[in-house]
């Protein structure tokens, strides 16, 4: 990892020419750009850990990947597994556990108990938001498995774009992937997923904030349900 040299203007421009070039390129291609432009050090993949697509994907292009997991403290089980089991299953990638800046006790403590229940927006911020800014910092690509199917909130989400929040250039390179593209991918090359999914949860979050939706109802529908909150802070 290193700390970037480029400024913002670069990266700005480099996302301008890589969203003209990339548009209707495959996912593979995009990320060889992303390699070529970027280096090793330069880029890192995140993960929820719901499946394992965009880190085979990736590790196909470069073995040692870096992949970053935030790592909540509010995990299912399950999802903390997945993480280990694709550490294991793709032994070069660099996995990056990123960590909020205190541990659930002392944010109870400071915030008091159960900030998720009463304020959703600040709790992700913390334990979201706050690490995914400090592990952003050493890099300048950021590539995400986000895909237009996924959510009304995602249907127009370009491919390569310069990302303000956090000064980065991010790439989506799943970006026009369908439900059953991806379902089929999953199957063709017997990829991990999180066992949560055959249990009924097509989008996993937090423990905290993650219900099975009704059958027939929007996949997001289970995340921060009742509550109006529809994105974490890390996409919007
Ligand atoms: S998803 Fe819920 S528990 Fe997780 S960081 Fe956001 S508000 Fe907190």
């Amino acid at each position: 990892m290193t700390t970037t040299e480029r400024s913002a203007g670069d990266l700005r421009r480099l996302a301008e020419q890589g969203a003209a070039e990339l548009d209707q390129a495959s996912a593979t291609d995009i990320l060889r750009w992303v390699d070529d432009n970027f280096g090793p050090d330069g880029w890192v993949v995140s993960s929820s850990m719901q499946d394992a697509v965009l880190v085979d994907v990736a590790t196909r292009v470069r073995e040692d990947v870096n992949v970053m997991f935030i790592d909540t403290g509010y995990h299912f089980p399950e999802t903390i597994g997945t993480r280990d089991a694709v550490a294991t299953v793709y032994p070069h990638i660099r996995l990056l556990n990123a960590q909020p800046p205190t541990t659930v006790a002392e944010q109870d403590r400071l915030e008091g108990k159960d900030l998720f229940a009463r304020d959703p927006n600040r709790c992700c911020a913390i334990r979201k938001v706050a690490p995914m800014r400090e592990t952003l910092g050493k890099f300048d690509a950021w590539v995400t498995g986000l895909r237009r199917a996924e959510a009304a909130t995602r249907a127009n989400a370009p491919a390569v774009a310069f990302n303000e929040k956090f000064g980065v250039v991010k790439i989506n390179p799943l970006v026009t992937w369908t439900d059953e593209q991806t379902d089929r991918y999953i199957a063709q090359n017997a990829i991990l997923i999180n066992p949560l999914i055959e249990d009924g949860y097509p989008s996993i979050g937090c423990r905290t904030c993650t219900v099975k939706p009704a059958p027939g109802a929007d996949p997001r529908s289970g995340r921060w349900a009742g509550t109006g909150k529809v994105e974490c802070g890390l996409h919007g």
